[in-house]
């Protein structure tokens, strides 16, 4: 094995040299570069030699052969070094488009993303989960269809499908496992989604969770994307979180790290979907301060959210309940700050747990009210967290928007379509 194979993990957590061991070395050699360029756009020679322990002679010839294959194009000087300014290197974006779904509990967002990861196409729609699983899928599929159309790219040139999902998912096999939301649970038990799109588009297709999808669009789209540790934690209708360690994202042996949202805030607490007492998602959730909402007011609690729902208690959603908390509405106040004590205290616990440098907020809920959450969160974490740990961590709340998890899918399609696309040009 070269030396160029021992370096590359990628997003998703894989070592990629056993897949290059029976190809001769030269192919070995560029495959790998390959890899390396694709995770970090703007690389030099120097910066690729240095990585991967190569000869800088070696790296140039593997990079020209490279170019020569229509894989790889020299993107103007790199910023980072001081003098003589080396070439910077990118894959061609046009080397393949992917797709990039996200189903979410409102809405359904797909991308349509070149091999850089910049969205060129983008569709929404709602996903009406209440409908059941089929019309779901149907309108998904629908969606997934519109938007490359709209793309106007010939189906040649789409290579590959990331899906996001919520929930419990096994993504070695594609599957949605459970789905711990009312009325879903019976729903989503061991749904095949990767084999369900495969068939439909006869594309390659990948299945993950909905937070790791934000995690890898956030290690990747970010600016300062020399962030190799940190955690994301998602507050939406579910709760989330991913960790990358050391540039990949922590799975854990099964696959299955990340369940911040079941762990337990409250032992006596209320049910959770997973069959739990008192987890954070349960307490804290989109879901759970919707419902906490709309049970008080059910109860005659005086509450701007009436108006801004013109009375129609169903509409009540994560935006009314923000805004109406901006607007220091005392119910709407109330529920977002119990929220975020619960949220506070299970993450003094990660912190304590795993002493992160940097912790990422992504979601509806951050983005939509960063100035009510952050520094009441931070305050909390401080209190309970060591304070050597609660010290020096930076928290911040992701610069990215809704369309993150759909990105992130189409992100990790493109890894692992990387290899297929190098084999045709060979
Ligand atoms: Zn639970």
């Amino acid at each position: 094995m070269s030396q160029a194979d021992a370096e590359i993990t990628t997003a998703n957590g894989q070592h990629h040299r056993s897949t290059t061991r029976g190809y001769p070395k030269a192919a070995r050699n560029e495959l790998s570069i390959l890899r390396l360029i694709h995770a970090e756009p703007m690389i030099s020679r120097i910066e690729l030699a240095r990585q991967t322990g190569l000869s800088a002679a070696l790296v140039g010839g593997v990079v020209g052969r490279l170019v020569g294959k229509g894989l790889v194009v020299e993107a103007g000087p790199a910023s980072t070094t001081v003098g003589r300014k080396p070439v910077s290197l990118s894959v061609r974006s046009d080397s393949a488009y992917l797709v990039g779904v996200d189903v979410g509990s409102f809405l359904t967002r797909v991308v349509i993303t070149d091999f850089l990861g910049r969205s060129i196409c983008a569709t929404e729609t709602e996903t009406r989960m209440a409908e059941g699983r089929s019309r779901v899928l149907g309108r998904t599929f629908e969606t997934i269809r519109k938007t490359i159309q709209d793309s106007r790219l010939p189906d040649s040139a789409l290579k590959g499908i990331g899906i996001a999902h919520s929930g419990v998912i096994d993504s070695e096999r594609g599957v949605v496992l459970s789905f711990p939301r009312p009325g879903q649970m019976t729903e989503w038990k061991s749904v095949s989604l990767k084999q369900l799109v495969e068939q439909e588009f006869g594309l390659p297709v990948l299945l993950d969770d909905s937070t790791r999808m934000m995690a890898i669009a956030e290690k990747f789209f970010r600016k300062d994307r020399k962030l190799r540790d940190f955690l994301f934690i998602s507050v939406s209708m579910g709760i989330g979180a991913a960790l990358f360690v050391d540039g990949a994202l922590y799975r854990g042996p099964g696959g299955f790290a990340g369940e911040f949202g079941h762990m337990t805030v409250d032992e006596n607490g209320p049910l959770c979907c997973c069959g739990n007492y008192g987890c954070l998602e349960a307490l804290a959730s989109g879901g759970a301060i919707i419902q906490s909402v709309r049970t008080a007011i059910q109860k005659g609690v005086d509450s701007k959210v009436r108006d801004l729902t013109m009375e129609d208690l169903d509409r009540i959603s994560m935006e009314i309940v923000t805004r109406a908390a901006a607007e220091n509405d005392g119910l709407a106040g109330r529920v977002l700050h119990d929220a975020v004590s619960h949220i506070a205290v299970a993450l003094a616990d990660v912190v304590n747990l795993l002493s992160p440098r940097v912790i990422i907020l992504g979601g509806p809920l951050f983005r939509l009210a960063p100035q009510l959450i952050t520094e009441p969160l931070m305050r909390v974490v401080k209190q309970r967290a060591f304070e050597k740990s609660a010290n020096e961590i930076r928290l911040e709340v992701s610069s990215l928007g809704s369309e993150a998890a759909a990105l992130g899918a189409a992100r990790l399609s493109a890894e692992a379509i990387l290899e297929s696309v190098y084999l045709e040009r060979v």
